[in-house]
């Protein structure tokens, strides 16, 4: 189908776009790979007067490194987020998912700001940087202002930037020492988790000592899963982490669609969680 009519800007730097999405008030969305944005468009679920096209804004791609945390640009590609090294070295558990994500086309032009701004609950991205407890920078015209993960992700499809406000950078403490796996569950290769659950381990003495669980499609915002966080530590075998793992949906609510009912995606949490865990903390 053809998009419905809309203006278009291209900004040459962050102010200018900034400056755009203000002036274009609610009306304005942001394009950064198009993967997620230009199928609403074609499909007239989404009506912008305004698209600020900022892929040629310099400055928003590319990793670094602020001492003990990964400095992620907003527009940065799926493709160059798996094979950063900085990424891979300290952050393996966004390398890995990322790798889970659509197919290499899709990977090649969408980017980690573009997956996070959208805050689509389907999406394997907000629920890795859930666990990483990664924090997520706007710049508006008040300035700039930082987001952790735990307050971005509002609602279905809903996050806490302001219609005028750039996603610019995702900062990830460096995850160095903790073991990591996504683990996704879908139709076919290249699709949608219909639930999936990125799993952080830090082990002391065979035993686990701290765990971060979050779900990936198991209500209307990513989540993580405390409970089931909380019953791992001290967990010293498989059969520990299964118990522990019954805990996984406890607090969600995930959707009835034509993938999976409410209870099957309960189920497939608490199986994935003692399967993730098992295999982050190198027990699998
Ligand atoms: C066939 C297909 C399969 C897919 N499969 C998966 C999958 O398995 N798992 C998965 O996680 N994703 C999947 N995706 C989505 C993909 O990861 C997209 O790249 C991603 O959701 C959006 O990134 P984008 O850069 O293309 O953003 P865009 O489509 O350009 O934008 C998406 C939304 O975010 C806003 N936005 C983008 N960047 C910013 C910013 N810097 N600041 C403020 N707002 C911003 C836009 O205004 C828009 O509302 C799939 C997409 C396709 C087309």
């Amino acid at each position: 189908m053809i998009p419905p009519a809309f203006d278009y800007a291209r900004p040459g730097s962050i102010e200018e776009a900034v400056r755009a999405l203000a002036d274009g008030g609610e009306d304005a969305k942001v394009l950064a790979g198009g993967q997620s944005l230009l199928p609403l468009l074609r499909m007239r679920l989404a009506f912008p007067e305004l698209v600020v096209d900022v892929g040629r804004v310099p400055g928003l791609s590319g990793v670094r490194e602020d001492g003990d945390t990964l400095v992620i640009g907003a527009m940065t590609t799926h493709h160059d987020v798996i094979h950063d090294p900085l990424v891979r070295r300290h952050a393996g558990l966004l390398a890995a998912a990322t790798a889970t994500v659509a197919d290499p086309a899709v990977r090649h032009r969408g980017t980690l700001g573009g997956s996070l701004a959208h805050a689509d609950p389907a999406g394997d991205l907000p629920a890795v940087v859930l666990a990483l407890d990664a924090e997520l920078v706007a710049q508006g015209p008040g300035g700039r202002r930082v987001i952790p993960a735990r307050e971005f992700f509002v609602d279905y499809l809903q996050s806490a930037l302001a219609p005028d406000e750039l996603l610019t950078e995702v900062r990830v403490p460096k995850a160095d020492g903790w073991g990591f796996h996504y683990e996704k569950f879908h139709r076919v290769a290249q699709s949608w988790a219909i639930v999936g659950v990125a799993a952080l381990v830090r082990r002391d003495d065979g035993h686990i000592a701290e765990a971060r669980v979050a779900l990936t499609n198991m209500g209307a915002t990513p989540l993580r899963a405390h409970a089931a966080e909380e019953a791992l530590a001290g967990a010293g075998d498989a059969e520990a982490v299964a118990r522990a793992a019954q805990e996984a949906a406890d607090g969600t609510h995930p959707a009835q669609d034509t993938s999976a009912s409410p209870e099957y995606r309960a189920h497939l949490a608490r199986v994935l969680t003692g399967r993730a865990v098992l295999t982050a903390a190198g027990m699998g």
